[in-house]
C-alpha cells in the first residue's frame, strides 16, 4: 500500500511545545516497521513552528507573520534532525519536501514535485512534506497540513491518507463540552449534516482543527482515497488500521465505475 501518513503538532510535541519524545520515538519505530512490511511511506508532517516556539522558549504562539516565519525555520530543522535520528536507528533514509499552494498551480513545479516524490518512493526513501512555511503567506499557502495530506495523497496516487490528531475522530457532538458525544466510525459522503460536526477547535500550537481535516475528508474521497482520522496519542493504532480493525473514523473515498 502507498500510505500517506499526515502528523499533528499535537502528536509531537507537549503543550508547551517541547518535544514529545516518547511519543515521536515510539511513531517512528512503528512507521519504520509498517515500510519493513512492505509499505510505501509519505509523511506530511507539522511542528515546525511547535517547535520553533519550544526551542525559542517562547510562551504562547506568535501571531505576527515574521516571528511566525523565524519560529518555523528554527523549528523545521529540529524536526527532520529528530526525524532523521530516529528512522535511520531503524535504516530508513528521510527526505524533506517544502513546498506552497503555488508549487501545485505551478505545472512545472507540479510536474518536478511529482517526478522527485516517485523517485524518492523508488529509492525508497520517506518523503517527509511541509508547507515552506517561511516563505508562504496566506495568499500561496495551502494553509494547514490537513488539505496538504490531502493534495499529497492524491498526487501520490495514494491508497490511504491517515490523519493523527489529538483526537479519536469526528464526534456526533464536540467531546470537549458534551460527555454523551459519540465517536463517528464510518462516513459515506460529506452530508451538510456531517460538516456542521466540524465546529471549529484546534489545540493552542495547531493550524487546523476539524473543519480542515473534514476539507481533506472530502477531497480525498472525491478522488477515490479511504482517509481516517485516528488519535496520535498511540501511534500503535497504526497498524491496527492496517490489520483492518476498525479506528477513529473512516472516510470512504468514492468507488470508481
Ligand atoms: N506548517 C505548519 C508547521 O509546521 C503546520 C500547519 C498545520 O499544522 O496545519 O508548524
Amino acid at each position: 500500500m502507498r500510505i500517506v501518513v499526515k502528523v499533528g503538532t499535537s502528536t509531537l510535541t507537549h503543550g508547551t511545545g517541547r518535544i514529545n519524545i516518547r511519543r515521536i520515538e515510539k511513531l517512528c519505530k512503528i512507521l519504520s516497521d509498517i515500510k519493513n512490511a512492505g509499505n510505501e511511506l509519505i509523511l506530511v508532517s507539522s511542528g515546525a513552528i511547535g517547535m520553533g516556539v519550544g526551542k525559542l522558549n517562547m510562551e504562547t504562539k506568535p501571531e505576527d507573520m515574521p516571528t511566525k516565519q523565524a519560529a518555523a525555520a528554527i523549528g523545521q530543522c529540529e524536526l527532520m534532525y529528530l526525524y532523521d535520528k530516529l528512522f535511520r536507528e531503524y535504516n530508513h533514509i528521510v527526505a524533506q519536501m517544502l513546498i506552497t499552494g503555488l508549487d501545485f498551480s505551478n505545472e512545472e513545479s507540479h510536474r518536478n514535485f511529482q517526478s522527485t516524490l516517485n523517485r524518492l518512493l523508488e529509492l525508497n526513501a520517506i518523503p517527509i512534506i511541509n508547507e515552506n512555511d517561511t516563505i508562504a503567506t496566506q495568499e500561496i499557502s495551502v494553509g494547514d497540513n490537513d488539505t496538504m495530506g490531502a493534495i499529497v495523497a492524491i498526487n501520490a496516487g495514494a491508497d490511504l491518507l491517515i490523519i493523527l490528531s489529538d483526537i479519536d475522530g469526528l464526534y456526533t457532538d464536540d467531546p470537549h463540552d458534551n460527555p454523551d458525544a459519540q465517536l463517528i466510525d464510518t462516513v459515506f459522503s460529506i452530508t451538510p449534516e456531517i460538516a456542521n460536526l466540524a465546529g471549529n477547535k484546534g489545540s493552542e500550537l495547531a493550524t487546523g482543527g476539524m473543519i480542515t481535516k473534514i476539507h481533506a475528508a472530502e477531497m480525498s474521497m472525491e478522488a477515490g482515497i479511504d482517509m481516517i482520522i485516528a488519535n496520535g496519542s498511540h501511534p500503535e493504532l497504526l497498524y491496527k488500521i492496517l490489520d483492518g480493525e476498525k479506528v477513529g473514523t473512516k472516510f470512504i473515498g468514492r468507488k470508481k465505475a
